[in-house]
């Protein structure tokens, strides 16, 4: 669901102008120039152009708070969710690739299981805690884009 309206989004900026606080990159099967709303940092997003579903950079030292935004912890828990996905990604390649250079290895000599198992355990647990934060995640993206919709739903209720 957060998909389809970060993508709705992107249409539309892409048919205006480009603004300041646009997140401009060139995606990564196509090479078509994006420029995402900012409120997009971290999230996945579909390519205009090829469709292909890409990931939405986070620009390096961007700063939330200069938005004037009252979404800004929501927004920078998002941030810090969404990289310590990516960290976790990042190292279940990394054991992907040694576990690949231990099962060659094993293939030769059988000596390396016990070095083995522990890194597919390692792997193992970092599946899981990847499915929370990518749960975790979705539903906090979820209650961002609400409060992004309506941003002063208790302000106008009171003044009534
Ligand atoms: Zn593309």
């Amino acid at each position: 669901m957060a998909e389809e309206i970060i993508e709705e989004k992107t249409h539309d900026e892409m048919e205006t102008e480009i603004r300041d606080t646009d997140i401009v990159f060139d995606c990564p099967y196509c090479n078509h120039n994006l420029a995402i709303d900012f409120r997009g940092a971290g999230l996945q997003t579909n390519c205009v152009n090829c469709g292909e579903s890409v990931l939405v950079p986070i620009p390096d030292g961007m700063e939330i708070s200069d938005l004037d935004l009252d979404q800004t912890e929501i927004l920078k828990m998002l941030f810090a969710t969404r990289r310590n996905l990516k960290t976790a990604l990042i190292r279940i390649s990394e054991l992907e690739e040694t576990i690949q250079i231990e099962l060659d290895r094993k293939m030769k000599t059988e000596a390396a299981s016990s070095k083995y198992a522990v890194q597919l355990e390692e792997l193992n647990n970092l599946c899981k805690q990847q499915a929370i934060v990518s749960e975790k995640f979705a539903s906090m993206v979820k209650l961002a884009l609400s409060t992004i919709k309506n941003p002063s739903q208790e302000d106008a209720t009171s003044k009534e």
